[in-house]
């Protein structure tokens, strides 16, 4: 991370506590590690992030609902999608220090530092060798590489003093039930789709939905990250916003890369420059999955995916047939045009899109963030403002007395009131109007509407545009329409 960019990240870091967006968690007791808490106005924030996806994807799609399905699930579910077995990195410990650390982490810091030294031979030989063990599920030879490489602890810096490498599974469990021995193992959901596939055929047969047709939810999901890192990056509770979209076999991959192209869109429609995203690929399949793309992000520490589109095949809902030994096919009456019969029974096919609300909102405050130079010949000023997505503004519009006396509160009250119905609005009527307005840049609100004498004479108040902070002079009466316009999803949507 250069100067610069680490400087932007402490910055957008310091500001989203500052400013009511993200504190840590119990902070007062000194913090819990990779769990944070969203504030008055990171919940505005988050909730119209929310509200952006749900409308995109279930309002503007006639064949695709929602649901919201519990966190807990019955056990066997999570024997069922392989979660049991298969969730879990490969960990080892510094006898030394006692810290944990992911193995193939450690080896994957060692061959970018190679890459850095330009030993790119010896980068290239240990990127092959830890491919091969983490495909055998060669744990002990993970460990050997560990020891070859002479990798130390990277915080200590003590040696190369290393357990055996064990599986850690990422899902926290619970017990069911008040009496020993009577209660079972649950699992908090280490993601919501599992909800979504359980539940498809209820949906479908209640809904009447036909094939293709999609499932939407959002909700929190849980694993037990052993290395948390990079602020709301990683947490071990974060919040998806995922969709399963079910497809007769065969359609699956125009479905993946209609997908793949839509969800991008939705990405870019917020007016994020294009360079800032990428597709990555995955070459090394989930045992699931015919393709695979990550939707990534240029954060200021590199690129990290922040969405998945994943193809699933028919393996999630036919594990639920053999473990449930209950029917997950569906009837599909449509006329196969190559057979002139129906297309019958199935099992469909899955397309899922997958994206981390936690992290959208870190990339939403990255990319709004900014410390402007206001200076001028005369006078050295600057601002910091948040240039958010006016439909994504946790506040749409300040409401601002010019002084606390001459009826001018009253006033500026019974504006808000009318208002304050449709938008989420601040009225506030300490410190003078300059510094009043820098603090509703701080949190990205569009619109600061001020009321003065004037105001009680011809029932007009300025308006004073954030981006540009340009001010005009409108009739209040006309301020629904006008902040109306700017907030109006359509603008996103449309
Ligand atoms: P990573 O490789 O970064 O661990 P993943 O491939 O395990 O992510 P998925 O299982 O595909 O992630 O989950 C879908 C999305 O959920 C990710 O794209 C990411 O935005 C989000 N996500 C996953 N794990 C976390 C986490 N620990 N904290 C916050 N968001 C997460």
């Amino acid at each position: 991370m250069s100067n610069s960019t680490d400087e932007l990240f402490k910055n957008v870091i310091s500001h989203a506590k500052e400013y009511g967006f993200v504190f840590q968690s119990s902070e007062i007791y000194d913090g819990l590690s990779a769990v944070y808490d969203y504030g008055q106005n990171g919940v505005e924030l988050k909730n119209n992030i929310k509200t952006y996806w749900w409308k995109s994807m279930v309002q503007m799609h006639d064949n695709i609902v929602g649901i919201d399905s519990a966190i807990f699930m019955h056990p066997t579910i999570w024997k069922a999608s392989g979660h049991v077995d298969g969730f879990s990195d490969p960990m080892i410990d510094n006898k030394v220090s006692k810290k944990r650390y992911r193995a193939d982490q450690l080896l994957e810091d060692k061959i970018a530092a190679y890459d850095t030294e330009g030993k790119t031979d010896k980068a290239e030989l240990l990127q092959t060798e830890m491919d091969t063990a983490l495909k055998n599920e060669d744990l002990p030879r993970l460990r050997e590489l560990i020891i070859a490489h002479e990798i130390a602890d990277p915080n200590s810096k003590d040696k190369p003093d290393w357990t055996e490498v064990r599986q850690f599974n990422l899902m926290f469990s619970t017990q069911v039930g008040a009496i020993a021995g009577e209660s079972e193992t649950i699992y908090l959901r280490p993601e919501t789709a599992q909800g979504i596939f359980v539940n498809y055929l209820n949906v479908q047969k209640s809904g009447r939905m036909k094939i293709p047709f999609g499932i939407a939810q959002i909700g929190k999901a849980f694993r037990n990250e052993v290395v948390a890192r990079q602020f709301i990056i990683r947490m071990r509770e974060f919040e998806q916003m995922e969709m399963q979209y079910f497809v007769r076999p065969g359609t699956q991959k125009d479905w993946f890369n209609k997908w793949k192209e839509t969800r991008l869109k939705w990405h870019l429609a917020l007016g994020t420059p294009e360079e800032k995203y990428r597709y990555h690929e995955h070459v090394k399949l989930a045992h699931y999955a015919d393709a695979a793309f990550d939707i990534e992000f240029d954060f200021p520490f590199g690129f990290k995916e922040v969405e998945g589109i994943h193809s699933r095949t028919d393996f999630d809902l036919s594990q639920h047939e053999q473990f449930s030994r209950k029917k997950m096919q569906y009837f599909d009456p449509e006329v196969d045009p190559e057979t002139g019969k129906p297309f019958g029974n199935y099992i469909p096919y899955v397309i899922e899109t997958s994206i981390g609300l936690d992290r959208m909102f870190l990339l939403t405050m990255i990319n709004a963030f900014e410390e402007e130079d206001l200076s001028t010949e005369e006078r050295q000023d600057s601002r910091t403002v948040l240039r958010l997505h006016p439909c994504l503004a946790p506040v749409k519009a300040a409401i601002f007395p010019l002084t606390k006396k001459d009826g001018l509160p009253e006033k500026a009250t019974e504006i808000m009131d009318k208002l304050k119905v449709n938008f989420n609005l601040q009225y506030e009527e300490k410190d003078a109007i300059g510094k009043r307005y820098r603090r509703q840049d701080a949190i990205g609100t569009p619109f600061c509407i001020t009321v003065d004498h004037q105001s009680l004479e011809d029932n007009t108040v300025t308006i004073r545009h954030r981006d540009t902070m340009a001010q005009e002079r409108v009739n209040a009466d006309d301020l629904e329409k006008i902040i109306g316009d700017l907030v109006s999803w359509k603008n996103l949507l449309g």
